[in-house]
């Protein structure tokens, strides 16, 4: 906590007395002024804003106002997990900001533009959905997908600020500039006011001049994009992959929406996947499992393994080749899964009449016998097989 830090009412400028309301009001205009969208590319107006949004996210809850009024900066806990210092130590992403205090700027979750009532905020632009359909050895490297994306993009002609060049902007007539307008009401109790995103600048506080004649205005225009797509290792069918700011522009240079890769995963004819874990059938040819011996299996990446048969192999086995299967996403899980192979045996359909003679041989051994043959009772069998 090296750095010195403004008191929380002073940043607001309110009293230590003021009322939840006066916070919000106090804020609230701090946060339009200071608003990214109307600075853009200014750092101390982005300082004041983050600082005015963390004084406001202590002082607008009851329980953190009343610590910090009782021990400052440091909270309870001296500068620790629990202080004020140490938590919200200017750790406020612009995004975080829009996410946790929208409601003070009518919208939810993005800019200020919105209005009460369930109108979607103006300034950051909507999020795009994609659906990407991946191989399984895709799935196993992680892959990067070009997509053209039809979207609302920046308008080159004004670059984005709806203005025609040389058109400046001007202060507001509604609002003054204050990207609100108040109105006095007369209730049964008394007069009331009632404080809304002002219908004319859309909480601006500016009106442009001369609207730009490609944009009309809104500083957006219908295009596309190329937009380059990194999906890690380990993805599956039904998740989605976030991609921060590639979503539509937002109107006047607002924050872009994002764009939501949801993943779907084709079949593949050589494994099955269990989660991390690929499953592979080996149809075994009998004389290899009597005799044992070696066979090559195919692994995801392309490369053939070698694995061991010992000499009796039953069908139904399985064997577990470790980390032979899909990685983990990251942060989800750790480490690779596994390759299991599942050993069935291969029964040929058509014989020859040598073949045909040496199998007959081996009918009438007694060491070819199986189950069916021998005097086993159903208990004697249902005991050996939990054995
Ligand atoms: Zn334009
Ligand atoms: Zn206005």
């Amino acid at each position: 906590m090296a750095q010195q830090k403004r008191d929380y009412y002073e940043v607001l400028g309110v009293s230590k007395g003021a009322s939840e309301d006066e916070i919000k009001k106090a804020y609230r205009k701090i946060a339009i002024k200071y608003h990214p969208d109307r600075n853009p590319g200014d750092k101390v107006a982005e300082e004041k804003f983050k600082e005015a949004a963390e004084a406001y996210d202590v002082l607008h809850d009851p329980q953190k106002r009343q610590q910090y009024d009782q021990f400052g900066f440091d909270g309870p806990m001296g500068g620790g997990a629990g202080g004020f210092g140490g938590g919200f130590g200017g750790g406020f992403s612009m995004d975080d900001i829009f996410s946790m205090f929208g409601d003070v700027f009518g919208g939810h979750g993005g800019g200020f533009g919105g209005q009460r009532g369930g109108r979607p905020a103006q300034h950051r632009g909507a999020d795009l959905r994609l659906k990407v359909r991946l191989s399984l050895e895709e799935i196993a490297t992680g892959v990067t997908k070009k997509f053209k994306v039809k979207k609302d993009v920046t308008c080159s002609h004004c670059h984005g600020s709806g203005a025609e060049a040389g058109s400046g902007k001007a202060t507001c007539p509604t609002c003054h500039g204050s990207g609100v307008v108040t109105r006095t009401t007369q209730s049964l109790f008394g007069m009331m006011q009632t404080q809304s995103v002002c219908p004319t600048c859309e909480g601006e506080g500016m009106v442009i001049k001369n609207k730009c004649k490609a944009c009309g205005g809104t500083g957006v225009v219908k295009g596309e994009e190329v937009v380059e797509i990194n999906i890690p290792a380990g993805v599956a069918e039904g998740m989605v992959v976030n991609v921060q700011g590639k979503g539509n522009a937002g109107i006047h240079n607002g924050i872009a929406g994002n764009i939501q890769v949801y993943i779907e995963e084709e079949p593949n004819d050589t494994f099955v996947r269990d989660g991390q874990d690929l499953i592979y059938n080996l149809l075994l040819d009998f004389p290899t499992a009597a005799l044992g011996g070696q066979v090559e299996i195919p692994t995801i990446s392309g490369s053939k393994v070698k694995i061991k048969i010992e000499p009796g192999t039953q069908p139904g086995k399985a064997l577990r080749l470790r980390g032979k299967g899909l990685p983990a996403v990251q942060g989800y899980g750790h480490g690779n899964g596994d390759l299991v192979v599942h050993i069935s045996v291969y029964v040929p359909k058509t014989l020859s009449k040598e073949e045909k003679k040496q199998l007959e041989e081996m009918q009438n051994s007694d060491n070819f016998k199986g189950d069916t043959a021998t005097k086993q009772t159903i208990f004697q069998r249902f005991r050996s097989y939990f054995n």
